[in-house]
């Protein structure tokens, strides 16, 4: 069992502020210009009426907050879990600017989250909820303003549906004001897989550097939506040899490997439970999967998982954040003095964001890519932006999480430089 990290270690926004510091520190980032991108642009609530199926009213509290629109438009995910709160929402919204930063992408951060348990919900409740705080939101929404995109809870059908809403307030169709929406209406070709093919890139970029090849390492996955499962499916087609795999029900460790499409159908086509895979391996509970020795570690669920409580614990050589935020700022010198390669999340899967980022072009221009016309520009992208991370830990002599808010700090402070302060 692991002690329980701190209440003040665990706060999300807090995580996110300790390693701007850091890194703002490192970059000598003069005084005004950090006050200003430490606090978000602007916060939203909103108190959202919903009638349930059973005809009574519920009040569902939801939130967005644009960290930045330095760069651009705000982009970020709404995320629909009981667990949302305003600083979690706050702290993803600035992971979003770093992140678009690192991927040199013309958008600012933001993100957005409804407190609700999507689990409990009829799919007509959801659109409901959805529609409704589309509506909320509307004068804030829009393609040169704030972009959405799915996140925890949500997915491509919650995107269709505010992309509708929006558009029957504007009276025409607004394709470009959401992302990850289904390809028939504006969706880009390779957006489901983004993310996991990002790390995919990142990660073998990474093997390149200790000179290994995918068939020599053993993965480890937590988490197995969006993210994990392609992830997973993506680095065993390449030959990585997937040994654990968890979900929030539970976790299989199987040192020959886990036939990772059987799963997927076990999980996805059949709708089973992941611990229950026949056959799978010896079972393990979703959290010890992380402490498994293995080459490459992925948490791809949620944040928090890697602590200063637990972080001796883990043992691989390269961590691939599928998650935002799966390892607390306390547990980032542990791992630093492990030797263990982080790949950090604004880094990792910011695939998903570069995808996002090629469906709201394509939806400007209403001229649509062919997916590996996508897949090599995501490919460029990341490669880029892995190389430039590493130079920039190399000059400055930090670790890579360091290196890539170095990286996007600089560039959103010269944006900011440059535009000056409107007064
Ligand atoms: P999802 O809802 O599709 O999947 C989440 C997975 O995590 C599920 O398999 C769930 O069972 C599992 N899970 C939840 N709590 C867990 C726990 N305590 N232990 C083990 N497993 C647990 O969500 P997703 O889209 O795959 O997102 C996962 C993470 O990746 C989130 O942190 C999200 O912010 C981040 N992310 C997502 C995208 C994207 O494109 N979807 C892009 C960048 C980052």
């Amino acid at each position: 069992m692991t002690a329980i990290a701190t209440h003040e270690e665990l706060n999300v926004y807090e995580s996110a502020e300790a390693r701007f510091e850091i890194a703002a520190k490192q970059l000598g980032l003069e005084e005004g210009l950090y006050r200003f991108l430490k606090y978000p642009n602007k916060e939203i609530t909103v108190y959202i009426p919903v009638v349930m199926d059973d005809g009574h009213i519920e009040v569902f509290i939801g939130y967005r907050v644009q960290h930045s629109l330095v760069r651009g438009p705000c982009k970020g995910g709404i995320r629909y879990s009981p667990n949302v709160s305003i600083d979690e929402v706050r702290a993803l919204a600035s992971w979003m600017t770093w992140k678009c930063a690192v991927v040199d992408i013309p958008f600012g951060g933001a993100k957005g989250g409804i407190i609700c348990d999507p689990e409990k919900l009829s799919r007509a409740e959801i659109e409901r909820l959805t529609r409704r705080y589309t509506a909320e939101l509307s004068e804030w929404l829009g393609p040169e303003k704030d972009v959405p995109a799915p996140d925890l809870g949500t997915d491509p059908q919650v995107m269709a549906w505010v992309m509708d809403t929006y558009s029957m307030h504007l009276r025409h169709t607004v394709t470009g004001v959401v992302t990850g929406k289904p390809i028939d209406i504006g969706g880009s070709r390779g957006r489901r897989e983004a993310t996991g093919r990002g790390m995919l890139i990142t990660c073998n970029k990474a093997l390149e550097r200790f000179h290994l090849k995918p068939s020599d390492c053993r993965v480890i996955v937590q988490g197995f939506g969006n993210v994990g499962s392609i992830a997973a499916q993506l680095m065993h087609e390449t030959g990585y040899k997937i040994i654990g795999a968890s979900d929030i029900h539970g976790g299989l460790y199987n040192e020959k490997g886990i036939d990772i499409p059987k799963l997927i159908d076990w999980v996805y086509g059949q709708h089973k439970p992941l611990p229950d895979f026949p056959g799978g391996g010896e079972r393990a509970s979703s959290q010890d999967i992380l402490f498994r020795s293995c080459d490459v570690l992925v948490p791809a669920a949620v944040e928090n998982q890697i602590t200063s409580q637990n972080a001796h614990q883990v043992d691989c050589k390269i961590l691939c954040e599928g998650a935002n935020g799966p390892t607390t700022a306390y547990a980032d010198a542990i791992l630093q003095e492990k030797g263990v390669f982080v790949l950090p999340d604004i880094l990792a899967n910011a695939g998903g964001v570069t995808v996002s980022y090629f469906e709201w072009v394509q939806d400007r221009q209403g001229f649509f890519w062919r997916e590996n016309e996508v897949n090599n520009r995501l490919k460029d992208v990341m490669e880029h932006s892995f190389d430039e991370v590493v130079q920039v830990r190399e000059t400055h002599k930090v670790n890579n999480r360091t290196a890539a808010y170095m990286l996007a700090i600089r560039r959103v402070a010269s944006a900011l430089r440059l535009r000056g302060i409107y007064a």
